[in-house]
């Protein structure tokens, strides 16, 4: 079973709007098993809209258009479907009532004819309801495609995959089962883990493919497996996941896209009920953000001391003078230093604090851009590492954030 999408609208192909239809239907399409052949994004012109809807007639099953279903000139994909089709417009009486409904009775104006003609359908079309808009999707069959229409406006649309398309597909068709397991891992990067596993991925089975998809820090390895019993491909999954489990434990932290680095520290801070602070630099209060993206954060995270500026390190964190002049700030004795008053500061068991130089230009320190000093203060006592993140600046910001919450974490694993 294959899908296209098919976004139509100059506004997303001047960049003026982002196309997030496409990919709210491919994930509620693969959620039942079909997959997406192709996205396409085309202009608001007849010929472009027919010669594509031509190219997909029996090369995919089911084409999912978004947009151009509206009352203004500009919107033609409802008079371009009709002549697709060879069909005419008629009108339909369940659509203009909701319609005028809608208009007289809730918005207190009288109808105009423009409203009326939104509920004119091609006549063979099969009405699919719109509860929360004007504009009703349509659902048609040539030979071996289905042609579905939808509103552009992602609610309206989001409304008709949920309640018409989703369920009728269903009916329609027979599907393969697919399940996708992600596996989130740290701090080793994409070719490296790569190498590690490859004897696992080149030895499994048929039916699972892997795919990497790293960011800043992390990267997430997503298995999908496909085949006719469900049963049989969690058990797939489960059977894989343990031999990856032997070889690359050290960099698993979840499994699962929830299961980020940030909620995994917040349930081992929550257990073992101990708590943590930050004192940040060149990430400017970012991995406090992260820490407390996660609900339930105020029961481990105390706060943090955004020490940008060298004279709040010293006035504020109360990092001696003598050690930024004798180390410069960006430095491990500062970062160290920034850790430990964090630390006291705050009460917390845990401390973590950055310093470094994101760039583009070199700050008051002559560290080189891209170093970043990230210092972890523990029950224990307080130790730092040394790293360069390179450029650009948000990516040594970012991974400054991931690499100082994945220290943190080893660390207090490292001691259950
Ligand atoms: P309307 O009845 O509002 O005119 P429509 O079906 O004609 O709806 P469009 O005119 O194509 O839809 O788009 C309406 C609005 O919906 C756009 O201005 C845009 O904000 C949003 N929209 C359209 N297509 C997309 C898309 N692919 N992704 C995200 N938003 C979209
Ligand atoms: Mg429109």
């Amino acid at each position: 079973m294959k899908a296209t999408i098919v976004t139509v609208g100059d506004e997303i192909l001047i960049g003026q709007i982002v196309d997030t239809n496409s990919s709210f239907i491919a994930k509620s399409l693969d959620k039942i098993g079909i997959g997406v052949y192709e996205m396409l994004s085309i202009t608001d012109d007849k010929q472009h809209i027919l010669s594509t809807l031509s190219s997909l007639q029996n090369t995919v099953d089911v084409v999912i258009v978004t947009g151009g279903l509206g009352p203004t000139k500009d919107d033609i994909t409802k008079k371009t479907f009709c002549d697709y089709f060879d069909d005419t417009l008629v009108v339909d009486e369940k659509v203009l009532a909701h319609v005028t409904q809608l208009i007289e009775g809730f918005f207190k104006r009288p109808i105009t004819q423009i409203n009326k003609d939104q509920a004119l359908v091609p006549s063979r079309c099969e009405v699919l309801f719109n509860q929360v808009g004007t504009a009703p999707g349509m659902w048609m069959e040539k030979e071996n495609t289905v042609f579905i229409s939808l509103p552009g406006v992602p609610f309206e649309m989001k409304h008709l995959i949920e309640n018409a398309v989703i369920p009728k597909l269903i009916t329609k068709f027979e599907r393969p089962y697919i399940v996708h397991k992600t596996i989130l891992t740290y701090g080793v990067g994409e070719s490296l883990l790569a190498e590690r596993i490859e004897h696992w991925e080149d030895n499994l089975p048929e039916f699972i493919k892997l795919a990497y998809l790293p960011s800043p820090g992390r990267v997430r390895l997503r298995l999908s497996a496909r085949g006719a019993d469900e049963n049989s491909l969690h058990e797939g999954i489960r059977e894989q996941i343990e031999k990856l489990q032997l070889i690359i434990s050290d960099c698993i932290v979840g499994f699962d896209d929830g299961e980020t680095i940030e909620v995994v520290l917040g349930k081992l801070l929550s257990e073992k009920k101990m708590t943590i602070a930050t004192a940040e630099s060149c990430t400017g209060g970012k991995i406090a953000s992260v820490i407390t993206s996660v609900p339930g954060s105020s029961s481990y995270f105390k706060g943090s001391v955004v020490s940008y500026a060298t004279e709040v390190k010293e006035t504020v964190l109360g990092v001696p003078s003598a050690v930024i002049e004798k180390h410069s700030v960006v430095s491990a004795p500062v970062a160290e230093a920034m850790a430990l008053q964090a630390q006291k500061i705050f009460n917390a068991d845990y401390a973590i604090a950055t310093t470094g130089n994101a760039g583009p230009d070199k700050g008051e320190s002559e560290a080189e851009i891209g170093t970043v000093f990230i210092a972890v203060a523990t029950p224990k006592g307080v130790f730092s590492e040394e790293f360069n993140f390179g450029q650009p600046r948000e990516k040594v910001i970012d991974r400054a954030v991931i690499k100082g919450l994945e220290i943190i974490y080893k660390e207090i694993t490292k001691n259950l």
